[in-house]
């Protein structure tokens, strides 16, 4: 027999590489596959992360200075449109009050790099698994080859799908596929650009979303070495470039938004367009005889709330103590994948849901507009500071979704006292 490992992952990137570093820690052999080199960009992402996806990368040793050399910290968010205009500063959190708009090949080698320094872990880049290898109906190992060199069969207890959302590991062992919704498809397109004008209503770097048109909204954030990332998401019908015309495309629907043709009055393109069409939203079995899925094979959601990778690193710790409580004999593998499926639901569901939501009502409303006290009402709420102290929580994942669902009718009384008194304050300072 060849190689034996207690874990095999194909992929590398936020979900594959951070599980690989938590095995290491308790000393499993593991083999770490990616068929990409680094530094290199993943298939598509836009690229912010907030606290709660800094602090899981604290617990493996994850160096900040690493995975956000010369990125900006973006300590608040604003929305800027003609209902309202959102100021959300990040509350404190796990010791940081900021998110970063990373660069993703950096970010990407930065994980790799931290978990290639483990002793039990190996790691083959450039190597393309093409097949798994099984015993009746287990999942024995894995079919590959290095680019260029021939196949190679190599075994291990647990074969882990950390490959993406079109997750070859899962495609093979047929995982059933759940919580499926296809009912508001999106696309994202983006790129990066130099020279963007600051944001005007701040002197510090900023994510900054904005309103396109009909069906889709803008988002500018400030991002590693002088770059600026501008991306829209929408409806996926509206967001089709035509063959060729991505460019001409992205451009055309950018300057829909006069303020964000301000801010790129001199500025410089300085990537591709890049993006992808009909986003999924689902997740999939958890694992199998031999096998699991960790990260966007494992749970994939719109990307509109940014918490991907939060996602990808939670899905790796929890797998990582599943993984622990079956080689330490605590579990059967079927307790212990039990265990990581209800754990990972359980953190991710709500936001699951609330995104849809979020998608529903923001990208998918056709602008269906309100009758004026209905926006009043909705600006006195949005811009009132405890909701802004809430949506802040929410993003970095301090307070469920269902706690902001509670809290908001109470909020949006408070808010018709406290508006009204502010907008009269401002005015009669501004007088
Ligand atoms: C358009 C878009 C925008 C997004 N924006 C954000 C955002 O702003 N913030 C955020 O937090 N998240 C965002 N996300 C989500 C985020 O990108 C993903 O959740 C995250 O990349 C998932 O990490 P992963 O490790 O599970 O998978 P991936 O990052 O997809 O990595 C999978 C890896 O597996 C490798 N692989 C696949 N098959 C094989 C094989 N057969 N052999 C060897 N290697 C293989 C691939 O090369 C790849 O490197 C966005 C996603 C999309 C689509």
């Amino acid at each position: 027999m060849g190689q034996h490992y207690d874990v095999i992952i194909v992929g590398g990137r936020p979900a594959g590489s951070t599980l690989a570093a938590r095995l290491g820690q308790q000393g499993v052999r593991t083999l770490l596959i990616e068929r990409a080199e680094f530094p290199s960009l993943p298939a598509a992402s836009s690229p912010i992360i907030y606290s709660s996806a800094l602090k899981l990368l604290d617990e493996i040793g994850a160096d900040e200075n690493a995975y956000a050399h010369n990125t900006p910290r973006i300590r608040r968010i604003y929305a800027d449109n003609s209902q309202f205009q959102l100021n959300i500063p990040l509350p404190d959190a796990n010791g940081r009050d900021y998110a970063y708009a990373i660069d993703r090949a950096r970010f990407d080698a930065a994980l790799w790099n931290n978990a290639s320094r483990f002793p039990s872990v190996d790691t083959r880049l450039e190597f393309t698994v093409t097949d798994l290898l099984w015993a009746g109906e287990r999942v024995t190992g894995i079919i590959g080859q290095s680019h260029g060199g021939t196949e190679e069969r190599i075994t291990a207890d647990i074969v882990v799908g950390a490959d993406g959302r079109f997750s070859m590991v899962a495609r093979k062992v047929n995982a059933a596929e759940r919580d499926v919704h296809t009912e508001n498809p999106t696309s994202l397109l983006y790129a990066y650009w130099k020279n963007v004008k600051p944001y005007p209503e701040s002197s510090e770097p900023s994510a900054v979303a904005y309103e396109g048109g009909v069906g889709f909204g803008m988002l500018v954030m400030d991002s590693a070495d002088g770059t600026t990332a501008v991306t829209m998401e929408g409806q996926a019908d509206l967001l089709e470039p035509p063959a060729g015309k991505s460019k001409e495309f992205y451009l055309e629907k950018l300057a829909a938004n006069p303020k964000i043709t301000a801010r790129l009055e001199g500025a410089e393109m300085v990537t591709n367009v890049r993006g992808m069409r009909k986003i999924g939203n689902m997740y999939r079995q958890a694992g199998g005889a031999g096998w699991a899925l960790v990260g966007d094979a494992y749970h994939q959601h719109d990307p509109l709330d940014g918490q991907g990778i939060f996602n990808a690193l939670f899905t790796a710790k929890s797998l990582a103590w599943a993984i622990r409580y079956y080689k330490r004999g605590q579990m059967s593998w079927e307790e212990a994948l039990e265990w990581y499926d209800e754990t990972t639901r359980s953190k991710t569901y709500g936001m699951y849901r609330q995104t849809l939501a979020n998608v529903k009502t923001n990208l998918y409303n056709n602008n269906q507009s309100l009758p004026g006290w209905a926006v009043t009402g909705l600006r006195w709420l949005m811009e009132d500071p405890t909701m802004a102290d809430l949506l802040g929580k929410l993003m970095t994942r301090q307070i469920p979704p269902e706690v902001v669902q509670m809290a908001t009718p109470a909020i949006a009384v408070g808010a018709m006292v406290r508006a009204p008194l502010r907008e009269f304050r401002k005015r009669w300072l501004a007088f």
